[in-house]
């Protein structure tokens, strides 16, 4: 099994708290469209197995029109070998959807939603700089639900100033009330170069004190979880049988093509990265001149890629994979090192399993770099 990352490099407008790529212009989407569909026929040797997801993110995917999104699904069919029933995840923002944009998108075979909600609350969406009001919030997830969407996820976001622990709770409250299939909640982070970034710096704003963000995280997985949900990894929760197959499968290590630009690709022994320039990723497409830099994976690489994806799931990392894959070395560093933390309550074992506890997930950074072997 395997899955594919299509990347909409478009966005309305820049969130105040995103380093994602993407170009509020559109003047080239056109041309964009038609290199991605080149890539993808480019690149259908790079996955030989069956594939299982499909994923448009970005950017913003609901804001370029249905009919590219349908060439690109059509080009992967005709590409590729599908699975049956395959996942196909569409990234979408509030403002953009309305009953018949749902319409058609369901027409088309999109069968997941990711709704970038973010927030309930007209000052927090204000804060954040999303374009979207609280009734479009709410009214994307009551117009997919009756357009037959029956695996909807929608985004928040916490740990930001001016948050409130009370309305957090009601934020998640919401989503439980909407009995949204999946919820992804993020903790704020200040990444280089974004406006709160720069605000943080010049102390117009402050970061809020880290109890108060294990307490928002608290409140996050124990409600969540009493209302049936699965936290199945550090920011992710599910009802049974609606992980997203496609995150999934990157914390798995199974291989996945990204295409366009800033897309990744992995297949096991290397990885690969496309230019993060739309106009240059467009002229080297099209003149076919090489838009991606790769790294093979060391043996190293690998042992790190493995503990980074695998000990942020309820799956947890295997010690007996560790020492099937990467030998000796690497499975008594891990041992030794584990064990620290099982002591102190950030990790719990369960045979030759090694989980975050909540206490630890607060801490996860901390760990895995614990964790990691750097000298070998
Ligand atoms: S958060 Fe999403 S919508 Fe906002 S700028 Fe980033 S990619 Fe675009």
């Amino acid at each position: 099994m395997a899955g594919i990352y299509l990347h909409i490099p478009f966005c309305r407008n820049a969130c105040h708290y995103c380093d994602f790529h993407f170009s509020v212009s559109k003047i080239q989407l056109q041309r964009m469209i038609n290199a991605m569909v080149t890539e993808i026929m480019r690149r259908k040797d790079y996955i030989k197995d069956e594939i299982n997801t499909i994923y448009f993110g970005g950017g913003t995917p609901s804001f370029i029109p249905v009919l590219y999104i349908d060439t690109l699904i059509k080009t992967i069919k005709t590409n590729f070998n599908i699975a049956k029933d395959p996942e196909i995840t569409l990234e979408a923002n509030p403002e953009d959807i309305n009953f018949s944009y749902l319409q058609n998108i369901f027409k088309i075979g999109i069968n997941r939603l990711s709704i970038g909600i973010q927030s309930f609350y007209g000052k927090d969406l204000e804060f954040l700089n999303r374009c979207h009001s609280v009734k479009q919030a709410k009214m994307s997830i009551i117009s997919s639900r009756e357009v037959g969407f029956k695996n909807i996820s929608i985004d928040l976001i916490y740990g930001f100033p001016g948050l409130k622990k009370t309305r957090w709770i009601k934020n998640i409250e919401t989503a439980i009330n909407f009995h949204v299939e999946h919820l992804s909640a993020y903790h704020l982070t200040y990444e280089t170069g974004t406006v709160l970034n720069h605000r943080k710096n010049k102390r117009r704003i402050i970061e809020i004190e880290e109890n108060e963000s294990v307490e928002q995280f608290m409140e996050l997985t124990t409600r969540m979880k009493s209302a049936g949900y699965l936290h199945y990894e550090i920011s992710n929760f599910a009802l049974k049988g609606f992980y997203s197959r496609h995150n999934t499968g990157y914390w798995h290590q199974i291989p996945y093509l990204g295409i366009g630009p800033s897309a990744h690709s992995y297949n096991g022994f290397s990885r690969q990265w496309n230019i993060a320039k739309n106009m240059s990723y467009i002229k080297k497409v099209e003149s076919d001149k090489k838009y991606f830099e790769t790294e093979i994976l060391n043996l190293q690489t690998q042992y790190h890629d493995y503990i980074i994806t695998s000990i942020r799931t309820m799956w947890g990392t295997d010690t007996e994979f560790i020492k099937d894959n990467f030998g000796a070395m690497y499975y008594k560093h891990y041992i030794i090192n584990a064990r620290k933390f099982v002591d102190s309550g950030d990790l719990m074992a369960d045979g030759t399993r090694y989980y975050l506890t909540e206490k630890g997930m607060c801490i996860s950074d901390f760990i895995i770099k614990s964790l990691f072997l750097d000298e070998v």
